[in-house]
């Protein structure tokens, strides 16, 4: 049984100061690391995903431009391609990331799956290939990209398990409903979130 670790979307907007900030982002990315160093002979491969959008137009609804982003469907502008802000935070080891994913070009792009590695394959075959059969999934945002990476790991045919204490939500209120969502479609929950008050 081979296990890879999918990274969600610990980049610089996506934690404190950034443009859409989900408290306890940097305490991810620290955790992440420590786990890295702690456990990385346990994955098979370890791979790393990044919101990546289009400096241009709203991609496709996703970006709030002419009113309030509602913060569910509608975000402000973040993670602009080349930006700063969609850099991987400085506190991710990326040394053990082999993969790297990137996706939202244009379009609102949830989950990880969704994306394309830099050699342009799609990541539910670049795990096939390399005999992944279980998938530990952690990062940014619980509620969103963490939930939509997870349902489709699942939905891939793989094992998933959501290690809830590396990840963190951008409404901590609407976490317990998202991991009980995750466990009845058979998706294991490790820990519990970090969710500082
Ligand atoms: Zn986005």
């Amino acid at each position: 049984m081979t296990s890879a670790l999918l990274i969600i979307d610990v980049q610089n907007d996506f934690t404190e100061g950034g443009a859409l900030e989900v408290k306890g982002g940097a305490a991810v990315a620290r955790g992440i690391s420590a786990l890295l160093e702690r456990d990385a002979h346990r994955y098979g491969v370890v791979a790393a995903s990044r919101d990546w959008h289009n400096a241009e137009g709203d991609n496709g609804g996703h970006f709030a431009l002419d009113e309030e982003p509602d913060y569910m469907d509608t975000w402000p502008v973040h993670c602009v391609a080349g930006t700063p802000g969609a850099e991987y935070h400085p506190e991710l080891d990326l040394s053990r990331v082999r993969v790297h994913v990137r996706k939202g070009q244009g379009l609102p792009a949830y989950s990880a799956f969704e994306g394309t590695t830099d050699d342009g394959r799609m990541l539910a075959a670049v795990f096939r290939d390399v005999g992944v059969t279980r998938v530990d999934v952690v990062g940014i945002a619980t509620d969103h990209c963490v939930r939509e990476s997870a349902f489709d790991a699942k939905r891939a045919g793989f094992d998933v398990r959501v290690r809830a204490n590396l990840t963190a939500a951008v409404n901590p209120a609407r976490v317990g409903e998202t991991l009980r969502a995750l466990e009845v479609a058979g998706i294991e929950i490790e820990g519990e979130p970090s969710t500082p008050a």
